[in-house]
C-alpha cells in the first residue's frame, strides 16, 4: 500500500504507516499507486455531497483496512464544518480553511488521523498506551491536541517554542488538559523538532510506543486533497483553467493538491508562496536543493528551512525538474510585503486576510499578472483572529473577537517548561 521513499522495498499497510509515521530509515511513506478517479465519479462530481466526495477520493488509500461504514463515520467526524470559496476580487477566490475547531487548515488532517487511530485502538484491542508526540511552530499543536483530546489509549505531548507562538495559539495548546500535555521549550522550533526526532531513536524510550503527528504522517497528509476537490466542485470554472496558490512551509498542503491533480482533478497551475524561508523558490530557479537555517517571520507556521514534504512532490513529478517547472511557480514574500498584501485586499474589498493567506494572495496576483487568463484560488489557511496583533496593526482597526476565543482567554494555561532533551526524556519516562 505504502512504500518508503528511502527504500522502495519497504512496503507497509495504511495502519502501519499511520502508527509509525516515518519509515525505519527515517524517510517518508508514499502510496504505491495513485489511481485515477473513474468516469463515473466525474459524471457526478459537481453535485456530489462533501462526505461522498471525500469517501470516493480517500477509499483507495485505506484499502479496506477500515470497513466502509466506519470510514464514512470517520469522514463525517472529520469534515463537520464548511470550506467555502469566497469571491474576493475579480476572478479571485479565497478558499477558507479556517472554520474548524482551532481555526487553521490543519484541523482536517489532525481529526482524520486521530479518528483513524481511534478506530484501530477500539477495534483491535491494543492495550498499550500510545504516546503521540509533536513539535509545533504554532498551528499543528492546537489541531493535534484538539483532534486527540479525550481519545482513550492516547497520550498527547506537544513541544512548542517559548514566545514564538501567538497568544491564541498558546491558549489552544495549554488549556485543554485531560490527555494533552504542553511542553514549552526554551529555544526555536527547530530545537523542538530535533528533540522529537531524538525520542524515536532513543532505546530507553523504545517501549513507550511513540508516534509522531507531524504532517509527514500519511493520515494527516492525504485528506488535505479534499480542499482542492471541494473548491473545484464549488467554483464555476471551465475545465482546466484554475490556478491555485498555497502558502507553504513544510509543503504538505501543496503536495496534497498535486496528488489530487494526479488523480485527475484538472488544476492548471500551482503557485507556492513562501516567506523569507525560500528554499523552494530558490530550488525552482536553480534546480539545486539547499536546505537553509530557519528564519523567524510573522507567518510563523511557514518558518521551515528544510521542507520535509518536498521529496513527495519530486516523486509525484518523477524527479523531472522541467515537468515540475511547467506546473509550479514559487515566490517568496517579506514580512513587509505580506503586510501590504493584507492592506491591499482589505482596502479593495474589506476582506480580512491572515498573514499566511496574504502571502498566498500575493503569489497568485504575481503569477496572474503574467498569466491573466483563468480563475485564481488561494488557500486562506488560518483565521485572521489567530494573528490578531499583526492584522490589527497592519490595518489600524480593532477586530471583534469571537465568543469562543474570549472564553479561551479566561482559561488557565497549564504547561511544563523544559530546557533540554534530558528533561523531555525524564518527562516521558515518568508517565
Ligand atoms: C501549517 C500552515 C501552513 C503551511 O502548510 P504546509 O503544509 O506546512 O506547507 C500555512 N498556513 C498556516 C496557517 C499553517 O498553519
Amino acid at each position: 500500500m505504502y512504500l518508503s521513499l528511502g527504500n522502495k522495498k519497504d512496503v507497509v499497510s495504511f495502519k502501519k504507516a499511520l502508527f509509525t509515521g516515518l519509515a525505519p530509515d527515517k524517510s517518508l511513506y508514499y502510496p504505491i499507486e495513485v489511481k485515477k478517479l473513474s468516469d463515473d465519479f466525474w459524471k457526478n462530481f459537481k453535485k456530489m455531497d462533501t462526505f461522498s466526495l471525500a469517501y470516493n477520493v480517500l477509499t483507495g488509500y485505506i484499502n479496506n483496512e477500515i470497513p466502509k461504514e466506519n470510514l464514512f463515520e470517520i469522514i463525517k467526524r472529520t469534515l463537520d464544518f464548511n470550506f467555502p470559496s469566497v469571491l474576493v476580487d475579480k476572478n479571485i477566490y479565497s478558499l477558507e480553511l479556517f472554520h474548524g475547531p482551532t481555526m487553521a487548515f490543519k484541523d482536517v488532517g489532525a481529526k482524520f488521523m486521530s479518528a483513524c487511530m481511534d478506530y484501530f485502538i477500539k477495534n483491535e484491542n491494543l492495550n498499550h498506551k500510545i504516546t503521540v508526540i509533536v513539535a509545533t511552530s504554532g498551528d499543528t499543536g492546537g489541531a493535534v491536541a484538539n483532534g486527540f483530546l479525550g481519545i482513550d489509549g492516547v497520550d498527547v505531548v506537544i513541544l512548542y517554542p517559548k514566545e514564538k507562538v501567538s497568544e491564541i495559539q498558546e491558549l489552544q495548546l495549554t488549556t485543554l488538559g485531560n490527555n494533552v500535555s504542553a511542553l514549552e521549550v526554551d529555544g526555536y522550533f527547530d530545537k523542538c523538532q530535533e528533540m522529537v526526532k531524538k525520542t524515536f531513536v532513543d532505546k530507553d524510550l523504545n517501549k513507550k510506543l511513540l508516534t509522531s503527528a507531524n504532517s509527514i504522517n500519511i493520515a494527516r497528509w492525504i485528506p488535505q486533497m479534499l480542499y482542492y476537490f471541494i473548491a473545484y466542485r464549488d467554483i464555476n470554472t471551465e475545465k482546466s483553467n484554475l490556478v491555485v496558490s498555497v502558502p507553504s512551509g513544510n509543503f504538505g498542503n501543496l503536495c496534497a493538491g498535486m496528488l489530487a491533480k494526479k488523480m485527475g482533478l484538472p488544476i492548471n497551475h500551482f503557485v507556492a508562496s513562501t516567506n523569507e524561508n525560500d528554499t523552494i523558490p530558490k530550488f525552482m530557479k536553480t534546480g539545486e536543493y539547499k536546505k537553509q537555517k530557519t528564519i523567524s517571520t510573522i507567518t510563523n507556521a511557514m518558518d521551515v528551512g528544510n521542507p520535509s514534504n518536498f521529496v513527495r512532490i519530486l516523486n509525484i513529478y518523477n524527479n523531472d525538474f522541467d515537468n515540475l517547472k511547467k506546473e509550479l511557480s514559487a515566490y517568496k514574500f517579506s514580512d513587509k510585503e505580506t503586510i501590504l498584501g493584507i492592506k491591499e485586499l482589505y482596502h479593495k474589498s474589506k476582506y480580512l486576510l491572515d498573514p499566511h493567506g496574504a502571502t498566498a494572495y500575493l503569489g497568485l496576483k504575481k503569477y496572474m499578472a503574467n498569466n491573466p487568463k483563468g480563475i485564481g484560488l488561494f488557500l486562506e489557511t488560518a483565521h485572521p483572529i489567530k494573528f490578531l496583533d499583526t492584522v490589527e496593526s497592519a490595518l489600524n482597526v480593532k477586530i471583534n473577537i469571537p465568543e469562543h476565543i474570549l472564553k479561551l482567554k479566561k482559561k488557565k494555561k497549564s504547561k511544563i517548561v523544559i530546557k533540554n532533551y534530558e528533561q523531555l526524556k525524564c518527562f516521558l519516562l515518568s508517565r
